[in-house]
């Protein structure tokens, strides 16, 4: 066998064959590395789904190179040797296989990256998976006044020529979102996604999980993830032959006991490394050009990851490490057990945080305008919330997470990527779910026994906030609707939220 002269590190959201790490690499002369370590299966109490998820497609991703002749040093969670640190197995590597020159693609996330840059005789090469480059978006944000999306994503529309028509736009409007609002009639011949059984690979990571990580939240089996990239291109297919076309139409929609209504369920897979966003955009491109699905459907999904998914990294790539210690509303209470039980009589928040548990998923609406509305309603500390959202989705890594909770969800840097608080009172979870119908409480009353706690604190968080939002000409007509309140009215309101609250604080069930 010839001598490896390098050895490159494969982490678990870098599964693809095509990594820059390996691109001027030769599979006689180089030990692949990839290590299951404590470190980053404990950062965050991840839900017991996401880490089978990751460690069995680890696995079957060493198998996958295997088979294609490189050489692969695998090191198990459950190796007695287990340095438990990424650094720590490098070191260990080094002396299996001589101190030999160390490659890697630049890691997701800050606090790794930093690690990395700390290890000798590492070449850290840019992760190019992406449509665009970090330093493109400082470029683009540099003398901006406002960092909006949708101009960064035209920007990105007339780059990659996705549903461009010449210099205009495919269908002569850049966006359709007017059109994808509209709530979801229950349709029994909806499909759900394709669930894969797990195989031999996947039930001994499965009892590997169950064994190590006891407490962790979220239920374990059944488990259906694609765990291949074969698997992972066959879900998305399957999205696009079946659910695409109504993607856009119910996009915001909410159903109960239907987890994933037309959602494409592929974050997990983008974000590991198994699918790979240009060929899914391409692929939508493609059948929206066919007329095989509407403008608004392929509009709305391929702006979701042209779009949301690009400009979220460019702005955790350009904002840390200050940026996940932003609290602009100075939010400080903890998080409420029931994130973690569902055990609230808020239908809405319980369901939410149920399909979470079970799944490993919940869509962006019931992620942004449930669990993470009343988390800004109610003040929560979102450094706590961020953790949240980080552990318990299979697709959850810090640089797309947090921008969504801290600045989308939360506007706790501000207003910098929201234009204004994403607050909304029961009304909006009753025009876009079921939910409020089996619930006990009443979304029309917004004071008094019974009444929905949505409403008083929608209103209670506008008020607490109201120097600051009265900058915002978005927020005006809101304001002005607090101020026509009647004194008594307005002072119910505050008296309602601040006993829920403070019932909320002691532990009791609401
Ligand atoms: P679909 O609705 O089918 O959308 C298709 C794809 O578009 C997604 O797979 C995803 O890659 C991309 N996308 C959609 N919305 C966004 C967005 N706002 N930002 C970035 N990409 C987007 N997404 C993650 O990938 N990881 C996270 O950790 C994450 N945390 C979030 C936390 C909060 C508080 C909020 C409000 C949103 C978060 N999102 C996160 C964005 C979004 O909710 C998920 O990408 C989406 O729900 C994944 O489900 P899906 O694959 O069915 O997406
Ligand atoms: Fe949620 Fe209020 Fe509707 Fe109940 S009534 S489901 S708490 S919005």
């Amino acid at each position: 066998m010839t001598r490896a002269s390098e050895i490159v590190l494969i982490s678990g959201d870098q599964l693809t064959p095509a990594i820059s790490s390996l691109r001027d690499a030769s599979p006689a002369e180089t030990i692949l590395l990839m290590a299951e370590v404590a470190e980053e299966a404990g950062y965050v109490p991840h839900h017991r789904k996401k880490l089978a998820f990751l460690f069995s497609a680890m696995r079957h991703f060493a198998e996958e190179m295997r088979a294609q002749g490189w050489r692969v040093d695998y090191v198990r969670l459950d190796d007695p040797d287990n340095s438990g640190s990424l650094g720590g197995e490098v070191a260990r590597a080094r002396k299996r296989h001589g101190d030999l020159p160390l490659r890697v693609t630049e890691a997701g996330e800050w606090r790794l990256a930093e690690t990395m840059r700390s290890w000798t005789n590492c070449t850290i090469i840019a992760d190019d998976r992406f449509f665009s480059m970090p330093d493109q978006f400082a470029v683009w944000a540099e003398d901006r006044k406002t960092l909006r999306m949708e101009y960064f994503y035209r920007m990105m529309r007339r780059e990659t020529g996705l549903l461009m028509d010449g210099e205009a736009p495919l269908g002569g409007r850049w966006n359709f979102d007017a059109d994808n609002r509209k709530p979801a009639e229950r349709d029994l011949l909806m499909t759900r996604p394709h669930a894969f059984p797990p195989d031999v690979i996947t039930r001994d990571v499965m009892a590997m999980v169950e064994a190590r990580f006891p407490d962790n939240f979220g239920t374990l089996s059944p488990f259906g993830f694609a765990v291949t990239r074969a698997d992972a291109e066959a879900a998305f297919d399957d999205f696009v032959a079946h659910r695409l076309a109504r993607f856009g139409d119910n996009q915001d929609a909410m159903l109960s006991g239907e987890p994933f209504l037309y959602h494409a369920v592929i974050a997990q897979y983008l974000n590991c490394g198994l699918l790979d966003p240009r060929r899914v955009c391409a692929r939508v491109d493609e059948a929206c050009r066919a007329g095989r699905v509407p403008i608004n459907a392929a509009e709305g999904f391929i702006r979701q990851i042209l779009g949301w998914r690009e400009y979220v990294r460019g702005i955790y790539w350009h904002f840390m490490p200050g940026y996940a210690d932003e609290n602009r509303l100075g939010a400080t209470r903890p998080l409420p057990a029931f994130y973690w039980t569902a055990d609230t009589d808020m239908a809405c928040v319980a369901a939410c945080v149920r399909q979470t548990r079970d799944e490993a998923y919940a869509h962006h609406i019931q992620r942004l305008m449930v669990t993470g509305n009343f988390a800004l309603l109610a003040g929560i500390d979102p450094a706590e919330l961020h953790r949240w959202y980080l552990a318990v989705y299979a697709d959850a890594y810090e640089w797309v997470e947090l921008p969504n909770t801290l600045g989308m969800s939360q506007f706790a840097d501000g207003g910098l990527l929201a234009s204004k608080p994403y607050a909304a009172s029961g009304a909006y979870i009753n025009r876009m779910s079921d939910y409020c119908r089996g619930c006990r409480y009443d979304v029309k009353k917004r004071t008094g026994a019974g009444a929905c706690p949505f409403n008083f604190l929608y209103w209670d968080f506008i008020a607490r906030h109201a120097e600051r939002l009265n900058a915002n000409a978005r927020m005006q007509p809101v304001l002005r609707g607090w101020s026509r309140f009647a004194e008594f009215e307005q002072a119910q309101i505050r008296n309602q939220a601040s006993r829920f609250l403070a019932a909320m604080d002691d532990g009791q069930g609401q």
